[in-house]
């Protein structure tokens, strides 16, 4: 099996899209993310796997803090900043969850604490511990296949 399959065939998982977001000495640095999952709970946690070559995986572990945006369905375009896909773009103003950067008008903000790194293979999952939630009521974001798609009624 060579590394083209394997994306294609994880490509058929439909997710959402996150933008991940952290802060260290002042500066947030964002970064799209669809490996993302919700793990227990009680305690409240959830789990994100950031790539060993992403620069966020250096801000992550000096803040000791992360946020999840769950991206709607008309942010496509913040998906594409935040995976380096669109380079001319306005600014992007983060608000504040808990003390975390959390981007504006997303679908649901999720602020974290980290509390376990574990390194497997060529990605790192960090555990948060979910300190607040803020949810928006709008339709997700969709990526299926390395396409964006959005929800139909049944
Ligand atoms: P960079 O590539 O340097 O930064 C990302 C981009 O965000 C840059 O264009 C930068 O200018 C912009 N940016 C960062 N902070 C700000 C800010 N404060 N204001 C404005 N712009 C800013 N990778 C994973 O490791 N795990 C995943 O789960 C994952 N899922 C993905 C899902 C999708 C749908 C896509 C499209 C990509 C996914 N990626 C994932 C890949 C990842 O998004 C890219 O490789 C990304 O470029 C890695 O970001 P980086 O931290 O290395 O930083
Ligand atoms: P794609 O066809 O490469 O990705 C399809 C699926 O394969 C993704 O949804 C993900 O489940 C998996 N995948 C892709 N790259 C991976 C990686 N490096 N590690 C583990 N799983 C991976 O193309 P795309 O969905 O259009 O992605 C665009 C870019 O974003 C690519 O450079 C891709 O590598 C990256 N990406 C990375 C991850 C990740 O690191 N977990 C996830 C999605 C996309």
């Amino acid at each position: 099996m060579d590394e083209r399959q394997f994306r294609n065939a994880m490509g058929k998982f439909a997710t959402g899209v996150t933008v991940i977001a952290a802060e260290v000495d002042g500066n947030v640095h964002g970064m799209t993310a669809n490996a993302f999952m919700s793990v227990s709970l009680s305690p409240k946690l959830v789990v994100i796997s950031i790539a060993e070559k992403a620069q966020m995986l250096e801000k992550i572990k000096q803040s000791g803090a992360f946020s999840v945006n769950i991206l709607a369905s008309d942010q496509k375009d913040l998906s594409m900043v935040f995976a380096g896909q669109m380079k001319d773009h306005q600014e992007v103003v983060f608000d504040r969850l808990d003390g975390v950067p959390v981007l504006p008008n997303v679908l649901t903000q999720i602020s974290c604490e980290v509390t376990a790194a574990h390194v497997e293979g060529d990605h790192t999952l960090f555990i948060g511990r979910v300190t607040d939630i803020h949810v928006n009521d709008s339709d997700p974001l969709i990526y299926y296949s390395g396409k964006y798609r959005s929800l139909a009624e049944e």
